[in-house]
C-alpha cells in the first residue's frame, strides 16, 4: 500500500481548496518509527508508551526508557513526536502491578488518575524524557485529562521535573510543548483559560466516541453501533474545533478514526487540520484529501444537517461519488 501512494508522498497535503491538511503518524514501537520516511508523515502526532511497559515482567528503570525515547527522537531526526504518558489501567494492565477490581475499568482509574494519585511512575517517565531529549524540542502529553486541574496538576508534575533536571545541571529541552488528550466529554466544556493555558489538544476519537455514545468500543455488539459521522458526534467535533480556533489552541484528532478517508475529510471540513493516524492510512487519505474541495464538503454535511439527516455519511460519499 506505502508504494502505491510513493507519488504523493514527499509532497505536504493540500486540499483542493488550497487549505493545509497536516498528516502525523501512530507509533508506539521503536519499529514503528522507519514508517516516518515511507509513509510521509510528517511527524508522530501519537507516541504511546504503554508497550514498554506492557511487554516486561517489572517496571522498566528510567535510563532504559530515557535510552528507548532518545532512539526515538534520533530516528525522528527533528520530526516532532509527541509522547504521551502512560494511558494505564482500563484495558491495559500491568501484570507487576496490582490488579485493581474494578466494576467499569473504562471508568475507573486509569491513565492521568492513576499519574496523580501515585506520582512515582510519571515523575520517572517525565525524566526519562526529559533525559531522552538532552536538549532537543519534546512535546508531551497527559492522556485522558477530564478536567482543567488534572492537567494543572500534570503541568505541575513537567515544571517540577524540569527545576530538578537544571538544579542535577542536566541540558534542558529547547523547546517544550505540554498538552492533554481530549477524551471525555467534559474537557471539551472546560473553562476557556484551559484551552488557553494548553499548549496543544489532541482528540482521542476512539475513547470521547464511546463516552459520547456511551457505547463500549470493546464491546462488539455496541462498538458500530453509531457512526463517526453522526450529527451530534460531528457537531460536538466541529464545537471543540470552534473553542480551539478562537483561542489559537493547537487541536489534532488521533483516534483511529482520522485513518480513514471519508472520516478525515468530514473532519478536515469542520475545522480539524491536523490528523494522526496509522502509517498505512497516510497514503490513501491524502490521495482523497488533495483531491476534495473542504468548503464544499463543509456545504454538503451543513444541508445534511439541515436536513435532518442522523450521519453526513451518505450525503458525503454521494457527494464524492458525483464529483470524483
Ligand atoms: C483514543 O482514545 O482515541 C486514543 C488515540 O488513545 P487509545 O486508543 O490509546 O486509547
Ligand atoms: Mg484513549
Amino acid at each position: 500500500a506505502l508504494e502505491r501512494y510513493a507519488s504523493i508522498r514527499d509532497v505536504p497535503c493540500v486540499a483542493a481548496c488550497g487549505t493545509r491538511v497536516a498528516l502525523n503518524m501512530n507509533a508506539g514501537l521503536m519499529a514503528d518509527l522507519p514508517s516516518l520516511q515511507g509513509s510521509g508523515a510528517e511527524g508522530v502526532g501519537l507516541f504511546r508508551t504503554e508497550l514498554q511497559f506492557l511487554v516486561r515482567n517489572q517496571m522498566p528503570r528510567r535510563t532504559e526508557l530515557a535510552a528507548l525515547y532518545a532512539r526515538v527522537l534520533d530516528a525522528a531526526d527533528g520530526k516532532r513526536v509527541v509522547f504521551r504518558t502512560l494511558d494505564i489501567g482500563s484495558d491495559k494492565v500491568l501484570p507487576y502491578m496490582k490488579p485493581n477490581d474494578e466494576p467499569n475499568p473504562a471508568l475507573g482509574w486509569r491513565a492521568i488518575r492513576v499519574g496523580l494519585d501515585k506520582p512515582g511512575v510519571l515523575r520517572m517517565q517525565l525524566q526519562a524524557l526529559l533525559r531522552a531529549a538532552n536538549g532537543r524540542p519534546l512535546s508531551v502529553m497527559f492522556p485522558f485529562v477530564a478536567q482543567f486541574d488534572e492537567y494543572r496538576a500534570a503541568r505541575a508534575e513537567m515544571d517540577k521535573a524540569i527545576e530538578r533536571e537544571r538544579i542535577l545541571g542536566h541540558t534542558l529541552p529547547e523547546r517544550l510543548e505540554v498538552g492533554a488528550m481530549l477524551e471525555t466529554p467534559s474537557l471539551a466544556f472546560a473553562p476557556k483559560k484551559f484551552f488557553e493555558e494548553v499548549q496543544f489538544l489532541s482528540i482521542g476519537g476512539n475513547d470521547l466516541k464511546q463516552f459520547f455514545f456511551a457505547a463500549d468500543r470493546e464491546n462488539e455488539r455496541v462498538r458500530r453501533r453509531y457512526d463517526t459521522l453522526n450529527v451530534s458526534f460531528l457537531t460536538f467535533i466541529e464545537g471543540i474545533a470552534d473553542r480551539c480556533a478562537s483561542t489559537g489552541t493547537h487541536l489534532s484528532f488521533c483516534g483511529e478514526d482520522a485513518g480513514r478517508p471519508i472520516e478525515a475529510v468530514c473532519l478536515a471540513a469542520i475545522g480539524i487540520r491536523c490528523l494522526s493516524m496509522r502509517p498505512a492510512s497516510i497514503g490513501p487519505v491524502k490521495h482523497l484529501l488533495m483531491r476534495v474541495r473542504l468548503d464544499a464538503v463543509k456545504a454538503v454535511i451543513d444541508a445534511a444537517r439541515e436536513r435532518g439527516e442522523q450521519s453526513v455519511r451518505s450525503a458525503v460519499m454521494q457527494y464524492l461519488s458525483e464529483t470524483l
